[in-house]
């Protein structure tokens, strides 16, 4: 039978993305037989007690990867990271309050788009002068916001916060692209979210860890559905959840813990972020697109500095067995994507393509 570590392909999808070979093997597995149960776990309840256990175990997972305090709550809700557009003004912007966001990129702008619709939004700065090349800094935030939403990491453009703004208004981050990639303080924030499919698991499932103590306060009638603190009540079975990617991103945080988890994984990932951005910056045919100081460590995007030779890179790299590797439409050129499951070998793999075409080409 061929394994997937037979199968070296070397996998820099921006989303979704590359999973650790052991998780998808056990995943498999559980579709077949879950739990010793001679059961499928896709034809299972998800009230048993075997699938309760999976929860908990998932809950409390991102309670110890985030380092959260006993007031958060963590939820696992389909609708993927766009319905937490919706979702969070929803649950926290009162009536007569005002919400916060900083512009850095489309999926900010897709959650600022939904904010509006639901109450008055401030965009307190934008990138957008600049196509999102950077991560606007020192901008004021007024202390009278409801809160204030930040998206940690952008996938498309490829820039990162290196730090969070120090600030008393109630921190919202988008985490879908750099969940569990780094040391954070899950504290200093009253809510984060994150679809499972770019850093935590398959697509499907969005985790949801929030400060219980800041919701019910909007003085709005609120849908059930999309209120979250009928999904706390329910411990995120109000309705049927995505059982097999709540499954799948559970073993894949238990993969990161038993590994080492945040501190092994943050050091492995500055080190790819390192070998490939000294390649670009070093290799005469390449160029990063990004403000250097804001540069993402898990959404590399770089172009050429000779476009008509793309095509000639393109054979090169997918000779080697890349996949995954050309950029977002509205950057052009390259994205790689370095997300935790990607070992350090598929970098230094792209790392020697990158020089055999510069020989050739240069
Ligand atoms: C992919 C992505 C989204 C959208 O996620 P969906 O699950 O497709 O809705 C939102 N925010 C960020 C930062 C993303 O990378």
């Amino acid at each position: 039978m061929l394994t997937k570590e037979m199968i070296k392909v070397h996998n820099f999808s921006a989303g979704p993305g590359i999973l650790p070979a052991e998780v998808l093997k056990q995943a498999a597995e559980a579709c077949i037989n879950f739990d010793g149960l001679n059961l499928s776990l896709l034809e299972i309840s998800h009230r048993s007690k075997n699938y309760e256990k999976v929860m908990d175990e998932a809950r409390s997972l991102v309670k110890e990867l985030l380092g959260l305090n006993d007031n958060y709550k963590v939820l696992f809700l389909g609708g993927g990271a766009s319905l937490q557009f919706a979702m969070v003004p929803y649950n926290l912007l009162r009536t007569e309050g005002t919400a916060g966001y900083v512009n850095t990129g489309v999926w900010a702008t897709k959650a600022i788009k939904e904010a509006k619709i639901i109450g008055n939004t401030q965009v307190l700065a934008s990138s957008e002068d600049k196509k999102f090349t950077y991560i606007p800094k020192g901008y004021e935030i007024p202390s009278s916001l409801d809160y204030l939403h930040i998206t940690s990491n952008n996938t498309i453009y490829g820039t990162q916060m290196k730090s969070f703004p120090k600030t008393s208004v109630p921190l919202v981050c988008d985490m879908s692209s750099d969940i569990f990639s780094r040391q954070v303080n899950g504290n200093d924030f009253a809510l984060i979210y994150a679809g499972a499919q770019k850093n935590m698991g398959p697509a499907g499932a969005t985790m949801i860890a929030v400060d219980e103590t800041k919701l019910g306060k909007t003085g709005r009638k609120m849908l059930s559905m999309l209120d979250y603190q009928v999904h706390i009540k329910g411990d995120s079975m109000y309705n049927t959840p995505p059982v097999f990617p709540i499954y799948v991103s559970m073993l894949t945080m238990r993969w990161l813990k038993d590994n080492g988890g945040i501190p092994w994984i943050e050091k492995l990932n500055q080190q790819k972020a390192d070998a490939i951005y000294t390649e670009i910056d070093r290799n005469s045919l390449f160029k990063g697109t990004t403000a250097v100081e804001d540069r993402s460590g898990m959404n590399v995007t770089f172009v050429m500095e000779k476009p008509e030779l793309e095509p000639e890179f393109d054979k090169l790299w997918e000779d080697a067995n890349h996949s995954g590797l050309r950029g977002h439409r509205d950057v052009g050129g390259y994205r790689a994507s370095l997300y935790n499951a990607l070992p350090l070998e598929s970098v230094q793999a792209l790392v020697e393509v990158m020089q055999a075409f510069e020989k050739k080409f240069a």
